[in-house]
């Protein structure tokens, strides 16, 4: 007989809750699934990106959200933040360690690309 079928499915990118409106994209062998709005708004090769990273190093995409988050004084804050350690701290991983910082932000990686290049250009 049926159980209980109310399993909630969440979105890949944003955790949130999808039900009718899922979409499913195909990263390499594996499906994931994502919102409509995730789906539409955020390029398929950032989406693949974003998955991964959220695989790697956990959390979601604008988890830490706030209403006076400010992309300038967040790249600015990590900036400072990383070049006190930054003699043995790898570039590749600096930035990878950033733009998740980014992502639980609500930033997404074409923002935060632009954002660091903007500020790096000062
Ligand atoms: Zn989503």
């Amino acid at each position: 007989m049926a159980t209980n079928t109310s399993q909630t499915i969440r979105c890949g990118i944003c955790y949130s809750d999808v039900k009718r409106n899922a979409k499913i994209y195909q990263d390499g062998v594996r499906f994931g699934v994502v919102c409509s709005k995730c789906h539409d708004n955020i390029p398929k090769d950032d989406l693949e990106l974003m998955a991964n990273m959220f695989t790697a190093y956990g959390g979601y995409f604008g988890k830490l959200k706030s209403a006076n988050f400010s992309l300038y004084e967040m790249l600015k804050e990590l900036i400072s933040e990383f070049n006190i350690n930054s003699e043995e701290v790898p570039v590749d991983k600096l930035n990878i360690e950033m733009m998740h910082r980014a992502l639980l932000h609500g930033v997404t990686p074409q923002e935060f690309i632009r954002g660091l290049e903007i500020i790096l250009e000062e």
